[in-house]
């Protein structure tokens, strides 16, 4: 029988735990805070513990933290983490810092089944889900190379793989870290990035989670979006944006809607105003990230006027527009840039 990992359950559900197997309440607290507090994940190291109640709890569980195989640091300073799971799967997670930031990029699927056209990982397929405890597991591990003083300030569900689409893990992880018994992570530092899973994201409003909303869009016809985003044919740009409108977004919070630039398929100005159109009536800001290119894509990055014309376009309109030079582009660490191969 394969063993629990800490790391799936709630600060609460380690007191239930730490109950079910003859201890006080509050020896769940202790856990949490040598996991999330100090970062041990030795059972054997949580010295605070009772000899007879650290067996117990290491026969039951372990804190199955993924291994960090190799770190490539890109020349902006970013920086890519290829992690390896208990079952041996390989996910990535980035690293990206940017003035007084340390945003945290995980991944919550091995792979993806979107085949977004324009995305490398999309070409892997979907391997398998990520747990809660897998998600969150990349956050200490990334959290364990830091040196000393430096801390994760930002984290984005925009990995590998689909959030929404491995939802039940997803609110799991995003409750363990939000949790002050765990990571306390503030929720407005964390945005869940989606294709645009429409019943997910109405879902996801009812969580009362608080955390920021990201969304996919890349074009601004059905047309175009079809081809591009196959997702597409199942929840039209019209329905997605409207649960963009219902969204609960926070006094001063937007949501973001990311957009690849792609030479000749969604870069001119006609899409531009289409954008601005859209848009209305939703607090949004908009990234505009010029194609990041891989072998066989297809596709290509505008020329830097085209890029810099449609952002002028959303200003020009009152539309916050910031272009995404994306980071860890040398590395293939930018976004729709992770693939991992599996090595034999
Ligand atoms: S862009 Fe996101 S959803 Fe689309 S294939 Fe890539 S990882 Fe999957």
């Amino acid at each position: 029988m394969s063993r629990l990992n800490l790391l799936d359950l709630l600060p609460s559900e380690l007191e239930d735990l730490a109950e079910s197997i003859g201890g006080p309440r509050y020896r769940g607290r202790q856990i949490a805070g040598w996991i999330y507090g100090k970062g041990v994940a030795d059972i054997e190291a949580m010295s605070d513990l009772p000899r007879e109640f650290r067996a117990t709890l290491a026969g039951r569980a372990t804190v199955a933290v993924p291994e960090i195989e190799r770190r490539t640091p890109s020349q902006d300073g970013s920086q890519k983490l290829v992690l390896v799971c208990e079952d041996g799967a390989r996910i990535q997670s980035v690293l990206m810092p940017d003035a007084d930031r340390l945003t945290l990029c995980v991944s919550t699927q091995v792979g993806c089944g979107f085949s977004c056209a324009f995305c490398l990982t999309g070409t892997m397929g979907l391997e398998r889900n990520l747990t809660a405890g897998e998600i969150v597991g990349q956050v200490l591990a990334a959290r364990a190379t830091l040196p000393a003083g430096a801390r994760i300030t930002h984290i984005v569900y925009m990995g590998m793989g689909e959030p929404l689409a491995n939802y039940a893990a997803t609110v799991k992880s995003l409750r363990i870290l939000t949790d002050p018994g765990g990571l306390a992570f503030s929720p407005r530092r964390i945005t869940v990035s989606t294709v645009g899973l429409v019943s997910a994201i109405e879902r996801l409003a009812r969580e009362d989670l608080k955390v920021n909303l990201a969304i996919s869009l890349h074009a601004t016809s059905n047309e175009i979006r079809d081809r591009l985003m196959p997702v597409n044919k199942g929840f039209a740009i019209e329905e997605l944006l409207e649960a963009c409108r219902r969204f609960p977004v926070a006094v001063r919070q937007r949501i973001t809607f990311e957009y690849v630039l792609l030479k000749g398929v969604n870069d001119g100005p006609e899409d531009a105003r289409r954008l601005v159109r859209l848009l209305k009536g939703i607090r949004a800001k908009i990234n505009l990230i010029p194609f990041n290119d891989w072998e066989g894509s297809g596709f290509q990055r505008p020329a830097l006027h085209r890029i810099l014309a449609f952002q002028e376009i959303l200003l020009e309109h009152g539309i916050r527009a910031t272009i995404r030079w994306s980071k860890g582009e040398d590395i293939g660490a930018a976004c729709g840039q992770l693939k991992e191969t599996v090595e034999v």
